[in-house]
């Protein structure tokens, strides 16, 4: 892993029919740290993450995930070889219990006896999840989904999580709390990239940060360097 970043970006296309979602873009991630994905509406922020993911297949170009290319892989391949992804719109089961939805998740990815002791870990983690463990997941508030949807990934012990705007829609305490969890994680080394609506809130916790617009890179670079930038400003208004 010293040798071997984390992730690798190369010349990744991503098309739906007739729309060039992301145009050849090329990024990587190195061990540990938060890498901040921005952009306005539509850049392709989403599309590259989802194709990192094996979620949205690749159009053209590479990725690299800890040495090995998985650029065909499927996502259950990805997620198993220590990705977490926290999908846009948290995804949980509404209908299912919040310890059902870690279940659900702990089954794919660990032996039973390691998945329910990784469950056991996300309620001390989340002290508000193990008191509604037995509740149904669509009755927790949006940053209660948004926590779960984060225990979900770290249920296979992820090396690099994927996330796609986490604070969306949450309020504003709870925007803070989920951010506090993301610096959690990435104190304990895992690395993480993050997609996020909130340029300034990322650009506080980024160690790097990548900057798309209409599919392409628009810059990168450290996020003292950006937060003053007009790079950052015309991107936004880009879209
Ligand atoms: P947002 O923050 O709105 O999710 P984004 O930067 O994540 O924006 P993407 O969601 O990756 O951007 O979208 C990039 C472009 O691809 C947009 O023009 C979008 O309309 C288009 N697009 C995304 N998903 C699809 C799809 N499934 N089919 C067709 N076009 C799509």
């Amino acid at each position: 892993d010293q040798m071997n970043p984390i992730l690798e970006v190369e010349a990744l296309d991503v098309r739906y029919g007739p729309v060039r979602a992301v145009r050849g873009i090329s990024f990587g991630l190195s061990t540990g740290g938060i890498t901040a994905l921005l952009g306005a509406n539509g850049a392709g922020k989403s599309s590259t993450l989802m194709a990192i993911a094996g979620v949205v297949p690749v159009t053209s170009g590479r990725v690299t995930l800890f040495g090995h290319t998985t650029t065909k892989s499927t996502p259950d391949a990805i997620v198993r070889s220590g990705v977490g992804i926290c999908p846009e719109g948290r995804r949980i089961f509404a209908s299912l219990t919040v310890e059902e939805n870690l279940i659900v998740a702990g089954t794919a990815l660990a032996t039973s006896p390691v998945a329910a002791k990784r469950r056991d870990e996300m309620m001390e983690r989340f002290p508000i999840l193990g008191e509604r463990r037995r509740q149904l997941a669509g009755l927790l508030s949006g940053g209660e989904q948004q926590m779960l949807a984060v225990a979900r990934a770290l249920m296979g012990a992820p090396r690099l999580l994927l996330m796609d705007e986490p604070s969306l829609g949450l309020a504003p305490q709870m925007v803070d709390t989920i951010f506090s969890i993301i610096e959690e994680l990435q104190n304990e080394g895992i690395s993480i990239l993050l997609v996020e609506q909130n340029a300034a809130l990322a650009l506080e916790v980024a160690s790097h940060a990548v900057v798309m617009a209409n599919g392409e890179i628009a810059g990168q670079g450290a996020p003292s360097d950006l937060a003053s930038d007009e790079l950052l400003k015309s991107a936004y208004l880009a879209a």
